[in-house]
């Protein structure tokens, strides 16, 4: 194939400073990886660029950084052998080429120089080889030993090397493989994807930190079913998310079946890509159902039921973002309560939607309760139109109510119109159950619609309720 030269890819200035650099210090450099990739398949030109040099990637950032104005930060990882340099917005990655060999225990490789093809060998997948020299020779010329080009054009994922090889060496390449197929709708070739699941079970020895960020990405993406549906294919999920892989499968005892859970659930995440780029309302999709398996019971009467499944899964989000060492903060919080709540709109959205419902639906969901609707929405997958279009039309309904409730009832993040404080000088009394009674009976009533959360009526209805219970006003 007849040499390529991507000049067009380098116009940045930036460019040029590296490579006088690496002309000054003798040693050839390559852009290589991701951006190279990103490049070619007309992503933007990517912010961060991996830059490897013949010699040692660590030297040639400090020449680098002496040739900046306004001396940047380099910071150096002297056991990597690599080096970064933030300039402005983008991010300069320095590593010398190196060859490498593993050993089965760990992904640590061991390390020793090696030529730009030998560097190139070592990256996971044929795409990510790719590498644009910054020698003033050749400047901009495409250095392709192992066909990615092919490859991007034929939207293929392929190693190097072996893939058994590939994969066993370094296990989490496995969550890149399939993160990139789901991010770039690109094929695993079949070959990797045998030794994916010829590996699975080696997916243990890399860190959970490193999986959660592989799943983020793969929840990101336009169509996240591509890279679960793989997960699931290889064995993967099993070992990552059980809690999925739990809800697989239909049953059908008396002639009732259920519906597959599992699918259900790649469905509604889907579904959820299509209106929300939100990260954690995304995970919130794919973990609403989880609480399925461990509740499913068979009734002869009824038939298959899900009791309190919603609440045995927000338990199980806690266990899960423990597990995968996520951050146990306030988007687990926000997990949960749409785990918790996932039920809640759908039922008011199968009957008729009472104001009161709605209200009810305001208070407990507060801030989130359109984070809520998105969820539920997303949560349709029935195949019959009929009822597509019923429950579709009736959620529309209660946003709309949602909306009227909140202008005139103003119930998210509710404050009681009336504080324990009053009631307590209002009846003369110390503090006692009694003031829970009335400020939970005041809430209740405008709940319920019988008074509108105002300070006027929740006052006399706490003078009403108050002499209900033998107390007297001062
Ligand atoms: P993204 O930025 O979307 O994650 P990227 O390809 O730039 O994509 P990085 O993790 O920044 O991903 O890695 C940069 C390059 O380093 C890759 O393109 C690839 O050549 C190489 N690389 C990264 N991780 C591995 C790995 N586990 N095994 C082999 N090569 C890797």
């Amino acid at each position: 194939m007849p040499q390529q030269n991507h000049k067009q890819a380098l116009q940045d200035p930036i460019f040029k400073v590296l490579s006088e650099a690496a002309e000054q210090l003798g040693v050839e450099s390559y852009v290589i990886g991701g951006f190279v990739r990103d490049y070619l398949l007309k992503r933007g030109i990517p912010k961060d660029i991996d830059i490897v040099a013949v010699g040692s990637g660590i030297e040639l950032a400090k020449v680098v950084a002496s040739k900046f104005p306004g001396d940047p930060k380099i910071s150096i990882f002297k056991n990597f052998g690599t080096a970064m340099i933030k300039h402005g917005d983008i991010e300069l990655e320095f590593v010398g080429a190196r060859k490498e060999s593993y050993d089965r225990n760990s992904r640590k490789p061991f390390v020793e120089d090696g030529t730009l093809q030998e560097d190139q060998e070592r990256r996971d997948f044929t795409i990510n080889a790719l590498a644009l020299s910054l020698n003033k020779s050749n400047f901009g010329d495409l250095l392709d030993p192992f066909n990615g080009i092919s490859d991007l054009k034929n939207k293929i994922i392929k190693t190097p090397l072996a893939p058994d090889i590939t994969y066993s060496d370094d296990p989490l390449r496995m969550m890149r493989a399939i993160r990139f197929a789901s991010q770039l709708e690109f094929t695993i070739e079949l070959k990797s994807l045998l030794a994916i699941t010829e590996n699975k079970e080696r997916i243990n020895i890399v860190s959970k930190e490193r999986i959660v960020e592989e799943l983020h990405k793969i929840l990101a993406s336009k169509e996240p079913s591509i890279g679960f549906s793989l997960l699931h294919k290889t064995g993967l999920l099993q070992y990552i998310l059980p809690e999925l892989t739990a809800l697989e499968g239909i049953e059908e005892i008396e002639g009732q079946r259920h519906k597959d859970n599992f699918w259900h659930t790649l469905e509604v995440v889907d579904n959820i890509a299509k209106t929300t780029d939100d990260l954690w309302l995304r995970w919130a999709a794919l973990l609403h159902d989880i609480g399925k398996a461990p509740t499913k019971r068979f009734h002869k009467k009824i038939g298959w039921t899900f009791h309190g499944h919603e609440f045995v899964g927000s338990k199980m989000v806690y266990k899960l973002f423990r597990r995968l060492r996520m951050p146990l903060n306030d988007k687990m919080k926000f997990v949960q309560k749409m785990v918790l709540m996932s039920s809640r709109p759908i039922v008011l959205s199968e009957d008729f939607v009472t104001d009161s419902a709605v209200r009810r639906l305001v208070f407990d969901a507060g801030d989130q309760v359109d984070d809520l609707m998105t969820l539920c929405e997303a949560d349709i997958t029935t195949k019959n139109p009929k009822k597509q279009k019923q429950y579709k039309n009736n959620f529309k309904l209660v946003r709309q109510k949602i909306i009227e409730v909140e202008e005139r009832d103003h119930i998210r993040n509710f404050q009681p119109p009336i504080s324990g404080e009053e009631i307590m000088k209002t009846f003369n009394l110390q503090p006692s159950k009694e003031i829970g009674i009335i400020k939970a009976a005041i809430k209740e009533a405008i709940l319920e619609g019988e008074i509108p959360n105002e300070y006027g009526a929740a006052k006399s209805y706490m003078l009403k309720k108050g002499a209900e219970l033998g107390l007297v006003s001062q």
